[in-house]
């Protein structure tokens, strides 16, 4: 068996001190912990198995990418939803948000909620958000992709009122669609008036 030891990063080895010589085992992992192969001859502490560590490591990555895509989804679906102007302000946005999380799959199942919160940056935003009395995973969870979602969403805002967001663009400027409106009757009405002006010349 091979160990490597994540305390002083050594090269994985076969010489390490067996687990029958460790001393003060017990003290030294705690329940649910991950048993132990034996000693770093280096610098004595707890090293594991290799192979074990490997591979879990390589299907931690495939459920962190698995979580991040999740996350990923949820940004380019709403984002989409804001530039077809579905969501217009951060009333909708919060509305939608909260509609879009508490339907996901990531936070109605259990064991789905249990792993946002393993791979979530924010797997404390609920405590920070609420707080109160401990909440089951799928609230946590709801908490934590929620700010995960929010975090990497970057609408355009319209350039014109600085409070709806953009879905529209007018002389190459994002605008929300009140007033990409009036952008529109604006132009018109200088239109007219020109037209105007110029048959009063005539
Ligand atoms: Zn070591
Ligand atoms: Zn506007």
């Amino acid at each position: 068996m091979n160990v490597k030891c994540r305390s002083c990063d050594s090269k994985p080895t076969d010489k390490f001190k067996p687990l029958e010589e460790v001393k003060d085992l017990g003290t030294r992992i705690s329940s649910g912990e991950e048993v132990p192969a034996g000693e770093c001859l280096k610098c004595g502490a707890l090293v594991h198995d290799y192979d074990d560590y490997e591979r879990l490591s390589r299907a931690s990555g495939v459920l962190q990418r698995d979580y991040e895509e999740d996350v990923d989804g949820m940004v380019e679906m709403i984002t989409d939803e804001i530039k077809a102007g579905e969501i217009t302000d951060q009333d909708d946005l919060y509305q939608r948000m909260h509609e879009a999380v508490d339907g996901a799959q990531r936070i109605i199942y259990t064991h789905e909620a249990k792993l946002a919160l393993v791979y979530s940056k924010n797997d404390e935003a609920y405590a920070e958000e609420f707080g109160g009395e401990m909440p089951n995973y799928s609230q946590l969870a709801f908490a934590a992709f929620h700010r995960d979602i929010q975090e990497r969403l970057d609408p355009t805002m319209c350039e014109d009122c600085d409070k709806a967001f953009a879905s529209k663009e007018y002389d190459a400027d994002d605008l929300c669609e009140d007033c990409y409106e009036s952008r529109v009757e604006d132009a018109k009405e200088e239109e007219e008036g020109r037209s105007t002006t110029v048959k009063v010349e005539e």
